[in-house]
């Protein structure tokens, strides 16, 4: 029998063993994962108020419910179980653990306090159990630098009243602490110009047709024409967000200012120079304008400042590197050549290709990194004797670590249903010593 494990059960994990299971019907496809909880951002990344997206996850559960296919959490590569080890009693490993680093701002006061990566905010309101304690600094002006789709559901979080939260997975905490927190204005703040956001047209509408919130843009910035350095696959999606900023622009021209509207600043063309702050915490963004030119965006001598108590900076990830396994440390990635890493081991989603793309991106990469391994293993008459998972297992009570089964998330899922409260669907535990306290008592 060919022994697969499968480390991280995200999406990318998720597909790979999906299309493995299929066609190795002969294989046993082990999923790890170093939470007691599978389906990597969809549950710890997605904004808690974008149910449908988390929806997925009930496609990816039917994966982990195969005949040949075992969850088994609360297990990290690297730390409870070393990559040689998994080398040792698996024929094939598929590495697919993410990119859970912050890119760092790299200026001066990024180390501030109230300086926050977006990849750990997103996890904090999610309920992730590594940022569970995070307990953020929200003074009443935000920056969140980057023009991508995570800053909308950052700025979009930040800007709901509470009640319409509920509904939400959101966790209890975050919800009580962004509601007491008094936020008045959020800067959204891009390095190059309106025409080149990587917004994608329905969460830049959402957010706009917020009640609560007054955009301001300042109409200069918007072309008249979309500009021709817009490559053609980006075209409509350029015109889409430039159409829906202008109306925005003139429906803001009509509206009376109402002083407990949050107020949500879209700045481009602007790149953060330096953070400024007192007592160690943060007091200013200290900013530079920036000009196309034919070569690319270059800084000008103007600078301005921004009075912000918070920065949160979405500017992208980097795959965490684990000892052993080869890593390039300028893609921030694996290091792998077309998904392979070595012989018998590949990478797959966010850890391979860089923090790109949506949940249904990582099916395609997932589709092809499995036709390789097929085409690679599908005629392996015997492969030498592996143990699988029944090594691994042994390993980890000699370590006195304890492995959470599929039957084991099902009860934390149920349990995290039932005790929701407000219309919310669950209410996540955030520790994993309460999951696996839960799990004792049960
Ligand atoms: C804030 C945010 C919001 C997003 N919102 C959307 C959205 O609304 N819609 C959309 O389509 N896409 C969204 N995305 C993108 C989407 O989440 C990714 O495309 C997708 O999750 C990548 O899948 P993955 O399996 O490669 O990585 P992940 O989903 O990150 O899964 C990696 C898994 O590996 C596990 N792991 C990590 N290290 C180890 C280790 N050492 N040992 C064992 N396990 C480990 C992790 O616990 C995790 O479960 C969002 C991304 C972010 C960051």
């Amino acid at each position: 029998m060919i022994q697969i494990a499968i480390i991280g059960s995200g999406p990318s994990g998720c597909y790979v063993a999906d299309m493995l299971a299929k066609k190795l019907p002969d294989a046993q496809v082990d999923i790890f994962d170093k939470l007691p909880t599978p389906f990597g951002l969809v549950r710890a990344g997605v904004a808690p108020d974008h149910q449908h997206t988390k929806n997925i996850t009930r496609q990816l559960e039917r994966i982990l419910l195969r005949d040949n296919v075992r969850f088994i959490g609360n297990v990290t590569i690297g730390t409870d179980i070393s990559y040689f080890e998994f080398k040792r009693h698996y024929h094939i490993i598929v590495i697919a653990i993410g990119a859970t680093l912050d890119r760092p701002l790299n200026i001066t006061g990024d180390t501030l306090e109230g300086v926050y990566g977006s990849g750990e905010f997103s996890r904090w309101y999610n309920g992730h159990p590594e940022a569970a304690a995070l307990n953020p600094t929200l003074s009443q002006n935000v920056a969140i630098i980057g023009n991508g789709n995570v800053s909308l559901d950052i700025a979009r979080l930040l800007s709901k009243r509470s009640a319409k939260l509920l509904g939400t997975d959101i966790t209890r905490q975050a919800l009580e602490h962004i509601h007491h927190a008094s936020i008045k204005e959020i800067y959204i703040i891009g390095r190059r110009g309106a025409a080149d956001v990587s917004f994608t047209p329905a969460e830049l509408q959402e957010i706009t047709a917020l009640p609560n919130v007054e955009i301001i843009i300042d109409s200069t910035q918007i072309p008249e024409v979309t500009p021709s350095h817009i490559s053609d696959d980006k075209r409509r999606n350029t015109e889409k967000n430039l159409e829906i900023l202008r109306q925005l622009h003139a429906s803001n021209q009509q509206h009376v200012a109402d002083e407990n509207n949050i107020r949500i600043h879209f700045i481009f063309s602007a790149t953060p120079i330096a953070i400024t702050g007192t007592h160690n915490q943060v007091a200013q963004l200290l900013l530079t304008k920036n000009r196309r030119e034919v070569t690319g965006i270059t800084a000008t001598n103007e600078q301005f400042t921004l009075g912000v108590g918070t920065v949160i900076s979405a500017i992208g990830y980097r795959t965490a590197s684990i000892p052993d396994i080869p890593y390039d440390h300028n893609k921030g990635t694996l290091a792998h050549h077309e998904g392979r890493v070595e012989p018998g081991v590949y990478a797959a989603g966010w850890c391979k290709r860089g923090p790109n793309g949506v949940i249904p991106a990582n099916r395609a990469d997932a589709m092809n990194i499995a036709k390789t391994i097929i085409a690679e293993w599908e005629h392996t008459v015997s492969p030498p004797y592996k143990d699988g998972f029944a090594a691994i297992s042994t390993l980890l009570d000699k370590r006195n670590s304890k492995s959470v089964s599929y039957n084991d998330w099902y009860k934390i899922d149920q349990a995290e249903i039932s005790r929701a409260q407000d219309g919310k669907p669950r209410e996540k535990f955030t520790r994993i010593s309460e999951m696996l306290a839960l799990l004792d008592s049960r």
